[in-house]
């Protein structure tokens, strides 16, 4: 065959493979079994989790939930009602994670208890995980605070090297949880209309944050990069999740799981810089690349009423 040919469908073949790679998008959900606010109705906290899933379902997202273990002994007494919420998680073929025993933040743990807190957040949940012939495998950071020097971070990451774990890092970081905070207030005192008006503008701002993090990405990488969501398991995304799916579709994306976003090489990038921060991995590199102050412009914030409901 001709080399120009040669050269033709290679180009062909290339081009197709680019076309057909979707962008990709990893939903992850923390503070599981449920962050209610309060609300121990275990009705509730059972609608409000098969809401999550039922919408996880319909839009085929493999997702994966991050658990506080602490949260099965409300006032230290176990509960099989709260074992009973992370099962549906299984029983949906969502996978599970660690988000330590009680959600203590490792800018103000010592390393020792910190790590404790690792140990004793993974008994159920992984015994949980191998009767439904999964493993455990994934931990997210309270609050993504990594460790304030770089002394502290490496020996939580070779702790978690150790026990088998894989960091599940975050690209697109926000403020859902004072979203959701706020939205919990309207409900709770009926103003429905102004929490469907919440819901709207959550939907927008989430958008402008895929947006910013997707250019972020193409800055420091040249490519938008497998993305990883962060949210928290409440209300509002229990009522929300179907249509902030939507929003990602209509830019292209497809659902991944956690293993299938890590194999985006980016993932490798290492982390030179530590801090009190808690932010996106796009941010953390970043700021190890040496970027400073234009770099980081034109993050969305959050609108002002909701802070006002949140505080
Ligand atoms: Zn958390």
């Amino acid at each position: 065959m001709p080399k120009t040919i040669i050269l033709t469908l290679s180009f062909l073949l290339f081009s197709l493979f680019s076309f057909s790679q979707k962008k990709q998008i990893c939903i992850t959900i923390d503070d599981l079994p449920v962050v209610s606010y309060g609300i121990t109705d275990i009705q509730y906290q059972t609608n409000l989790t098969a809401d999550l899933l039922a919408h996880l379902k319909q839009k085929k997202i493999p997702a994966i939930g991050f658990v506080n273990e602490m949260k099965l002994f409300p006032n230290d007494n176990f509960t099989k009602d709260q074992v009973e919420l992370l099962k549906m998680w299984l029983n949906a073929g969502q996978e599970l994670g660690n988000h330590t025993f009680a959600h203590k933040d490792y800018n103000n743990t010592p390393f020792k208890e910190y790590a404790e807190g690792i140990v004793k957040g993974e008994k159920i949940t992984k015994k949980l995980l191998e009767e439904s012939g999964k493993k455990m495998e994934y931990f997210r950071h309270p609050f993504l605070h990594l460790g304030l020097t770089k002394e502290k971070a490496d020996s939580l990451s070779t702790f978690l090297f150790e026990h088998g774990y894989t960091v599940a890092p975050v690209s697109i970081d926000n403020d859902d949880y004072l979203f959701a905070l706020a939205y919990h207030r309207l409900l709770a005192k009926n103003d429905k209309k102004t929490a469907d008006k919440l819901g709207e503008d959550y939907l927008k701002y989430m958008e402008e944050k895929l947006l910013f993090y997707e250019r972020q990405s193409e800055k420091l990488f040249g490519k938008n990069i497998s993305q990883i969501l962060l949210l928290h398991a409440n209300k509002l995304n229990a009522d929300f999740l179907g249509k902030l799916s939507d929003v990602y579709l209509k830019h292209g994306y497809e659902f991944v799981s956690m293993e299938k976003a890590l194999k985006d090489p980016a993932y490798q990038t290492p982390i030179t810089k530590y801090g009190r921060y808690g932010i996106s991995w796009i941010d953390r590199w970043a700021l190890s690349a040496g970027k400073t102050g234009d770099f980081f412009k034109g993050d969305p914030e959050s609108p002002e009423y909701v802070k006002q409901l949140a505080k």
